[in-house]
């Protein structure tokens, strides 16, 4: 994908001491023992990292919604974030369309099938062009940006601060980095899960497409990752 169409994804905050809350979180569920103490008496990465695989496994999910993340996105489309904000746990804060008057041409986003095409991306440049000044022309007749918006288009950049807890964020992964979902969030849950790997590395067997996680596709039709439950025969 082109840079200037990429997504710019940066993860500004998440807790210390990630792997030892969740632990300290499942540990809680088995133990007599003060949850303080489990904090403060495991160092073991190993002996956490077990007992997290197992709670998690069996779908104890409470153990994971302690921690919330928060990325900083910008460049990406608002058919994209049209998508992510149908996520229901996350919380979001996004440049306002209505309080941010775009000035000259607005910012946008190609997809990368038409901006490989010289013919077919000229045509998308001009038409983002005659919008622009469509838009402008709104603007100088005293229409405010909350109703000259009305002519810009899913393509226009935006951008957007997404928070979310570690059980959406898996979550979020597992149907996002599907190779059905549609490539633009693809790209960006894919960068937001590097973001966060870089700094929480234990993290890496959880972030992936569903079925990693299932060991079968439940799709009707499979990317040839895995295969289908009726490949396997499972109903
Ligand atoms: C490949 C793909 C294609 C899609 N195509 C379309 C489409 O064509 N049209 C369309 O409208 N949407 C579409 N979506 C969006 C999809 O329907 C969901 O709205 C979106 O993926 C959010 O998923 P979610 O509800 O699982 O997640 P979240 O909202 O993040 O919720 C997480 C989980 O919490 C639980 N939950 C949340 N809210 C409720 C609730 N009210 N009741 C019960 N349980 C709840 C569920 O277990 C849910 O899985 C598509 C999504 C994908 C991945």
């Amino acid at each position: 994908m082109d840079e200037k169409n990429r997504p710019v994804v940066n993860l500004i905050s998440k807790p210390e001491n990630m792997l030892k809350t969740v632990y300290t979180a499942c540990r809680t569920c088995y133990s007599a023992d003060y949850p303080i103490n489990i904090f403060n008496g495991v160092d073991d990465e190993e002996k956490m990292l077990k007992l997290i695989e197992r709670v998690i496994s069996s779908g104890h999910y409470s153990t994971i919604e302690h921690i919330q993340v928060t990325f900083a996105i910008s460049n990406v489309s608002r058919a994209c974030t049209h998508q992510l904000v149908r996520h229901r746990h996350m919380s979001f804060s996004q440049k306002s369309q209505r309080y941010v008057k775009e000035k000259g041409q607005f910012d946008y986003i190609i997809p990368p099938t038409i901006d490989r095409d010289d013919s077919l991306k000229a045509k998308f440049v001009s038409f983002m062009d005659k919008i622009s000044e469509q838009y402008q022309e709104f603007i100088d007749a005293g229409i405010p940006a909350e109703d000259a918006r009305f002519v810009l288009p899913n393509a226009a950049a935006s951008s957007i601060v997404a928070s979310l807890n570690l059980r959406e964020m898996i979550h979020l992964a597992n149907l996002r980095l599907c190779t059905r979902a549609q490539y633009e969030i693809r790209t960006m849950v894919k960068m937001m899960c590097d973001e966060l790997v870089k700094q929480e590395s234990w993290l890496k067997p959880y972030l992936v497409p569903k079925c990693v996680r299932l060991g079968f596709c439940d799709e009707d039709k499979s990317c040839g990752r895995m295969k289908t439950k009726n490949e396997l025969g499972i109903s």
